[in-house]
């Protein structure tokens, strides 16, 4: 995918991390590219396709990753499977659980790249923050991961896998022998009976770490192998997909991922939004609202979510509230609104407005008939919350450069 224009995206990666060992990881891959690859390494096309089906639910549907424990695979089949394949997970480098219940994980991936996920509960939702690329290119003023200076798009391998380790870490894979396999060659009869467990991830945000409109291919063939009724089987009606306003991308977003929308405004003048947002000297408010205005999923019982971030003094007065609404009103848009207080972050610019201005600017929104609830922060005593994600790998890259600087010293000397 190429924008033209003044912020590049990053390039694509491979589909399918090259390992090592030469066995290929099956994370992230549809049951049509587990039957390409069953067939590359030999399987012949009946047996591939009826064994991509069953990896396919094996894999997503019950988070097995051992081979061996794939009972109705057959005895030959498993050990060649183990020989070949693996199923993988991003490694877990750090996790951390904040006063409030919300976790967060350091993941690395097996380049060495760090990434973040979070996971909200609440009491009627369970809510995983899934990141989409290692950074961000583009560098809104008020957030953390846009001052990143190492930026690599994720492959769906590694979207997907944020998915099965907050499974795994839940612990919510289905345990037992399903009802639906016991006609198929069952090796495993004493095992318990299936049963599908109550559910704490229910929802699932695309608001971690990076763009997913700048990570189009992969964040698109990652949330239709989470939404496979075969496998996770996520509804799209619980998965929302927030964007700064990539409005070339918008209208294909809607048609081939189908999700909710959300999209990051904060903003509603044009000199204050190419300052905080500056993507919006590319694409400007009137264009990004009419994209909205057009989005083919939206209706009023699926509204398109506007965050809006409460900056002191620069995005928060009565004037303001009042044009967003105006806005609003005049794109005819099914929207409500998010308010997200500014959360800090070491060297940010910015401070979150009063809560009584908060309050206010609320209220403005909500007396015009249009929703506008306050976001509780959470999780800011991890750094957990938005815009607050920003991996160690900078950290690492600046101890690089201090070493590659003293080595250099050291040649001189
Ligand atoms: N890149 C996408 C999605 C990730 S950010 C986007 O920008 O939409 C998720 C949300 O958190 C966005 O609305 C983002 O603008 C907001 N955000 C970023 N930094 C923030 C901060 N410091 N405080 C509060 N919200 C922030
Ligand atoms: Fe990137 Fe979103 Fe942060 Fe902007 S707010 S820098 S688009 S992650």
């Amino acid at each position: 995918m190429q924008i033209p224009g003044l912020i590049d995206p990053v390039p694509v990666p491979r589909a399918i991390t090259p390992r090592e060992d030469g066995r290929v990881d099956l994370l992230g891959l549809s049951a049509l590219q587990i039957r390409a690859e069953l067939e590359e390494k030999g399987l012949d096309i009946k047996q591939a396709k009826l064994r991509s089906k069953q990896l396919f639910h094996w894999l997503y549907h019950r988070g097995e990753t051992d081979f061996a424990a794939m009972t109705d695979l057959g005895k030959t089949l498993r050990p060649w499977l183990s020989e070949k394949f693996v199923v993988g997970r991003p490694h877990v480098v750090e996790a951390q659980v904040s006063s409030d219940g919300t976790r967060k994980w350091l993941l690395r991936s097996d380049d060495g790249q760090d990434y973040e996920m979070v996971f909200i509960p609440d009491a009627d939702r369970g809510t995983l923050c899934v990141s989409s690329q290692v950074g961000c290119t583009l560098n809104c003023r008020f957030c953390h991961t846009g001052t990143m200076r190492l930026v690599r798009n994720l492959t769906p391998g590694e979207i997907v896998g944020q998915v099965m380790l907050a499974r795994d870490a839940l612990g919510e894979w289905p345990k037992g022998t399903m009802a639906a396999d016991a006609s198929v060659e069952d090796e495993d009869i004493d095992a318990p009976q299936y049963s599908p467990d109550g559910r704490m991830l229910t929802n699932i945000v695309m608001m971690g770490m990076g763009e997913p409109l700048y990570n189009f291919d992969n964040v698109r063939d990652a949330l239709k192998v989470v939404m496979d009724g075969a496998g996770l089987a996520l509804s799209r009606r619980r998965i929302t997909l927030s964007t700064s306003g990539v409005v070339p991308m918008m209208e294909r977003a809607a048609q081939e991922i189908g999700v909710n929308l959300a999209v990051s405004l904060h903003a509603v003048t044009k000199e204050v939004r190419d300052e905080i947002v500056p993507i919006n000297r590319k694409y400007g408010i009137e264009e990004l609202l009419q994209a909205c205005a057009d989005y083919p999923r939206a209706n009023n019982a699926r509204r398109i979510t506007f965050e809006y971030v409460m900056l002191k003094d620069k995005n928060d007065s009565d004037e303001d509230a009042r044009e967003l609404v105006r806005l609003i009103r005049h794109y005819k848009l099914p929207a409500k609104v998010n308010l997200i207080p500014f959360n800090p972050w070491p060297g940010a610019n910015y401070e979150c407005s009063t809560p009584e201005r908060v309050k206010r600017f609320s209220e403005i929104i909500f007396e015009s008939g249009i929703s506008a609830p306050v976001r509780t922060p959470r999780g800011r005593d991890i750094m957990a919350a938005c815009g607050q994600l920003k991996s160690a790998s900078e950290k690492k890259s600046r101890a690089e450069l201090d070493r590659l600087a003293e080595e250099k010293q050291a040649a001189l000397g």
